[in-house]
């Protein structure tokens, strides 16, 4: 038997609604993100799964042009803090596009992406990233 099978399934094929799955509580609404098992606000134990839309805008972000080895073809990375609608903020690099089109405000999405891959083990990583909106309108 090959290394490739000692994998973990869940390693190589992680699905997307899981990554950006949160909590939310049913006594006081808030939304947590990654999800929690009692209530940062309220202290309650009574939260239910909820899935974040995915959109929101850029509140903040940095460019990163020096990057670890395997992650050069990927250089400069964009990271960007993203506030949902529900409020709720996320840090994930950007994708599809230039550093000089990013700005404060921008409205975005989530998407997976490929992270990075290991050919000799089969193994594939995957993230989320967060494209402009306005870019996927214009294909
Ligand atoms: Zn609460």
């Amino acid at each position: 038997m090959s290394m490739k099978f000692s994998i973990p399934k869940t390693w190589r094929e992680r699905k997307p609604h899981y990554l950006l799955e949160a909590t939310k509580c049913k006594n006081c609404g808030k939304i947590h993100y990654p999800p929690r098992t009692v209530c940062d606000k309220c202290g309650s134990r009574d939260l239910e799964r909820t899935r974040l839309s995915g959109e929101g805008r850029i509140v903040s972000y940095t460019v990163q042009y020096v990057v670890l080895d395997g992650f050069r073809d990927y250089a400069p990375i964009i990271y960007a803090i993203v506030e949902l609608k529900e409020g709720v903020r996320v840090l994930a690099p950007l994708t599809d596009v230039k550093p000089g089109d990013v700005k404060i405000g921008l409205k975005v999405k989530a998407v997976l992406r490929k992270v990075s891959e290991d050919g000799k083990l089969g193994l594939i990583r995957y993230a989320i990233k967060f494209k402009p909106l306005e870019a996927e309108s214009q294909k």
